[in-house]
């Protein structure tokens, strides 16, 4: 892997200073790296990859001078927020300066339904202030606590919330999106609304997010709820119901096969062994109402707790998401996973999974608003809600993980691979031609994270490719 040219080298050094500008030892290693980890196939492909340097601007002006440096050396750059993506976003397939941007973290405003911020801010830092000023985010990752919302808007989709307001993309979530391009003399591009979502989970390929703006919803007094049932149809029928009806205020619904919930270590006590778990956050005034609702539904409501402001643990929602998934393999390190949308006949899906693969397979169902318009009010619509999730797999190998995946095509569920580093590949191609426009006006030399837009055709790396 080539070093980085000495005239660089001495360029950002006295641009950011030694503290700044990282050559070495455990930081240079772990600031490489994310959590494809999770992935037994990116991971050998992934793990011995490392950044020549990192940088860690503390201005939009220094990423500025740092840009500008290395577009005129032909250096790969490759933005980094918290580092918490699945899928190898931040890894420098070929070397080059990882931009770590946590020191961009000014708030500009939170406040009358939007918040404005620099990319390095952690989204549970918005989540406190908007809730203070009444409000909350829209949708976030089980990661909020520590991810970034450049990170989420560049590598993310959506998460806790999403069965209400669905992901980055849904709605009008997205109000601006402030571009820093990567040329001789970088420019702010500045996209509003629909014009944004081109630059969304590009995996920082299209030019620098430095200023982010996104609507947030009311902020609602939440109780945490979770059921359990030996009988995983009741639970399922009765979180359906739930889910697709709009009298319920809710950020989440989510649902774990046994013997998922035996994975949750800090919340095993409030569980029973063999029996399948449901958690809904629910609007503390309905919480009551819920829990009448399910025990006429014969379900157990095994824990109830209101979520505080500061948020204090456990916090069911560490639970959700991917989180599922980090819990399964601290426990069992042989099991990966699919991310998954599933049809209306989702039930005769879950079947043919377990006949074709039985015992291989273990659900993980989310809920989640497939047109956030529609999933209040009177023109609330059951099928504005579908049901999606990540399924756990005990996993063999590679040809019976792709074995699974074409037999779920097969049967109509929809996949988003998380076992590839390409965005192209991840099965949210629905705009590639847009992203890719975008794209070659922001980074023309192909210098931003090369290698993980691969139908870009300028790649000045490609000889070193994975
Ligand atoms: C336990 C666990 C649970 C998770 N749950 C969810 C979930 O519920 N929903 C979900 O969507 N994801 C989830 N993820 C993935 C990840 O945590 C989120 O997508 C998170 O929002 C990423 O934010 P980050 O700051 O860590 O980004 P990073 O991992 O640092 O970066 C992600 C991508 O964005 C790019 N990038 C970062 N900042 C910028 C910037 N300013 N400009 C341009 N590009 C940039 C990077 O190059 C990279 O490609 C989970 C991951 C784990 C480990």
């Amino acid at each position: 892997m080539p070093a980085l040219p000495a005239s660089l080298r001495a360029e950002l050094l006295a641009l950011l200073g030694p503290e700044y500008f990282i050559e070495g030892g455990e930081s240079l290693a772990t600031l490489s790296q994310d959590y494809n980890w999770y992935s037994p196939v990116l991971k050998p492909q992934l793990e011995a990859l490392r950044a020549d340097a990192i940088a860690r601007p503390g201005s939009v002006d220094e990423l500025r001078a740092l840009v500008a440096a290395s577009f005129r050396a032909g250096v790969a750059l490759t933005a980094r927020g918290g580092g918490t993506g699945n899928y190898g976003q931040c890894v420098p397939l070929h070397g080059g300066v990882v931009v770590d941007l946590t020191r961009l973290t000014r708030l500009h405003s939170v406040g009358g339904g939007v918040v404005r911020a620099e990319p390095g801010v952690r989204l549970g830092t918005i989540e406190v202030a908007a809730r203070a000023a009444g409000w909350e985010l829209r949708c976030m990752p089980s990661t909020w606590m520590k991810a970034t919302l450049g990170g989420f808007f560049c590598g993310g989709s959506g998460g806790i919330g999403g069965i209400r307001w669905g992901g980055i993309s849904s709605e009008d979530n997205v109000k601006s999106v402030t571009l820093l391009t990567c040329e001789a003399e970088p420019r702010l591009l500045r996209f509003e609304e629909r014009a944004a979502i081109p630059s969304l989970r590009t995996y920082g390929t299209t030019g620098f997010m430095v200023e982010i703006e996104m609507r947030l919803a009311p902020a609602i007094a939440y109780e945490q709820l979770a059921f359990s049932s030996p009988d995983w149809e009741a639970l399922l029928a009765w979180n359906d119901t739930v889910a697709r009806d709009g009298v319920w205020r809710k950020r989440q619904v989510a649902q774990f096969q046994w013997p998922i919930p035996s994975y949750f270590k800090p919340l095993k006590k409030y569980f029973r062994d063999g029996e399948h778990v449901g958690f809904l956050l629910v609007d503390r005034a309905q919480g009551s109402a819920a829990i009448a609702s399910a025990q006429a539904a014969g379900l157990a409501c095994v824990f109830q707790q209101p979520l505080t402001d500061p948020p204090k643990s456990p916090l069911l929602s560490d639970y959700t998401w991917n989180h599922t998934t980090l819990w399964a393999i601290k426990s069992d390190p042989g099991i990966t996973y699919l991310q998954s949308g599933f049809g209306p006949n989702f039930r005769e899906q879950f079947a043919a999974l377990e006949r074709r693969f039985p015992g291989e397979i273990l659900l993980h169902l989310e809920w989640l608003a497939s047109d956030p318009k529609r999933t209040v009010g009177p023109d609330a619509s059951p099928e504005a809600i579908i049901v999606c999730g990540i399924p756990l797999v005990r996993y063999r190998d590679e040809a019976r993980l792709n074995a699974i995946t074409t037999y779920c095509t097969e049967i109509g569920i929809g996949l988003n691979n998380p076992h590839t580093v390409h965005i192209e590949n991840t099965g949210r191609q629905q705009n590639m031609a847009s992203k890719l426009e975008l794209k070659a006006e922001a980074d023309p030399r192909g210098l931003l994270n090369p290698g993980k837009m691969r139908t870009y055709p300028v790649n000045p790396f490609t000889v070193s490719s994975p």
